[in-house]
C-alpha cells in the first residue's frame, strides 16, 4: 500500500523533537523492496472523468473516538460544517468517476494521507489536535493576519488546507493530471487555487475562504530545524521544506489578490508604497530599495518575492482552469 502523506507532521515532529521523530512509515515491507520502473497513466484528456458533474461525489464521515481530546476536535470541526460544505462544491463541479470517501479519525500519529489503492483520504484528529495546540506558539510575525482567526479558526482552517492537499492527490490518481513538477508542490497549490475560488468578489477578508490558506501557512512557517544537524532524509524528502511551502502559500493567496492582501502579508512593502504614493518626490530608486530591504523584516514573505506572486497565481490558476476543463469535466458539458 502506498501513501501520499501530508508532510508537515514529520517535519513538525521532526523540527520539535531532538530525536528526529517522523512520522510512522506507511509502506509495508514488499513496497520496500520495489525497484522496477514507474508506469505513468495515459494522460488522455477526457479519459477517466466520469459521465455527469456531481453524479459521484465526495463524503464526509467523523468516526467515534474514546478519547476525550479527540472528541472536542471531532465535534469542533464536524459543527463547523465547513468539510462538507466545500467539498460538496466540489462535487458539483467536477465530474468525478467514483464516490470518494474521506474519514477523519484516530490513527496514532498525526498524518493525513490519500491512499491510491483504496481511493480514500484519511485525516487523523491527531493532526488536528497538533494544529489546537499549536496555537500558543503563533509568530507575532502573523499577527496582522489573525485579528479575525481564534482558536478554533486556525485549527479548521489548517485542517480544512490539509484535506485539500489530500483531495489534490486524489484527483492526480483518479484523472490522470499530467504534472510536470513535484507532486506535493502541485497538490498545495491546488488547495489555493479551491480556496481562492470560493472567494467572492467585495467579501470582507474576515469572511474569505482564501484566508483559511494564510491560516494554514503559519504551521508551516513556524517549524525551524537546527539546518546543521538535519539528517540526509530530510533534504530528500518529497516535500519541499515546511519554511518555503508555507512562503509559497502565502505568495499564491497573495498573488490571487494583491490588493486585499498586500497589507496582512507584507506590511512593510504596503507602508512604503503608501508612502511613496503620497509623497511622489520622497525616494531616489536606491533609497526606495533601501526603504524596502529597511522594513522587509515586517514582510511575511521578502518583498522581491511578492512582486512574482500575482503572475505565478495567474499562471496556476489557468493551468488549473484548463486541467478542470479538460480532464474533469465531461466533453458534453
Ligand atoms: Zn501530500
Amino acid at each position: 500500500m502506498k501513501f501520499a502523506c501530508f508532510g508537515a507532521a514529520g517535519l513538525m515532529a521532526l523540527a520539535l523533537n531532538p530525536a528526529f521523530a517522523q512520522a510512522e512509515p506507511s509502506q509495508t515491507n514488499q513496497d520496500f523492496m520495489v525497484l522496477e520502473a514507474g508506469v505513468p497513466a495515459d494522460l488522455l484528456p477526457g479519459a477517466a472523468v466520469g459521465d455527469e458533474l456531481g453524479e459521484y461525489r465526495f463524503t464526509v464521515e467523523f468516526a467515534p473516538t474514546q478519547n476525550n481530546e479527540f472528541a472536542l476536535i471531532k465535534n469542533m470541526l464536524q459543527r463547523s460544517g465547513v468539510f462538507s460544505d466545500v467539498l460538496d462544491e466540489l462535487s458539483d463541479q467536477i465530474a468525478l468517476p467514483e464516490n470518494v470517501p474521506v474519514i477523519f479519525q484516530e490513527c496514532g500519529n498525526a498524518n493525513a494521507y490519500w491512499s491510491r489503492d483504496d481511493h480514500t483520504v484519511t485525516m487523523c484528529y491527531e493532526l488536528a489536535a497538533q494544529f489546537f495546540d499549536d496555537y500558543s506558539m503563533l509568530d507575532n510575525k502573523f499577527a496582522p493576519i489573525f485579528p479575525w482567526a481564534d482558536h478554533r479558526q486556525v485549527t479548521i482552517g489548517s485542517t480544512l488546507f490539509v484535506l485539500l492537499h489530500e483531495i489534490g492527490h486524489g484527483m492526480v490518481t483518479l484523472f490522470d493530471l499530467p504534472i510536470t513538477g513535484r507532486e506535493e508542490d502541485v497538490v498545495d497549490q491546488f488547495a489555493i487555487f479551491i480556496l481562492t475560488n470560493s472567494d467572492e468578489e467585495d467579501q470582507a477578508l474576515a469572511e474569505r475562504p482564501s484566508r483559511l490558506a494564510l491560516l494554514a501557512s503559519y504551521g508551516m512557517m513556524r517549524t525551524e530545524l537546527p539546518m546543521e544537524r538535519a539528517p540526509r532524509h530530510y533534504w530528500g524528502d518529497e516535500h519541499s521544506l515546511a519554511k518555503q511551502r508555507g512562503m509559497d502559500m502565502l505568495c499564491l493567496v497573495f498573488g490571487s489578490d494583491p490588493d486585499a492582501y498586500a497589507l496582512p502579508v507584507i506590511p512593510g512593502f504596503s507602508m512604503i508604497a503608501d508612502y511613496a504614493e503620497q509623497n511622489p518626490d520622497a525616494f531616489t530608486s536606491p533609497a526606495l530599495i533601501e526603504a524596502l530591504n529597511r522594513t522587509d523584516d515586517f514582510n511575511l514573505i521578502p518583498w522581491m518575492r511578492a512582486q512574482q506572486c500575482p503572475m505565478a497565481y495567474a499562471k496556476y490558476e489557468a493551468s488549473w482552469d484548463y486541467l478542470i476543463e479538460t480532464f474533469m469535466t465531461p466533453k458534453s458539458n
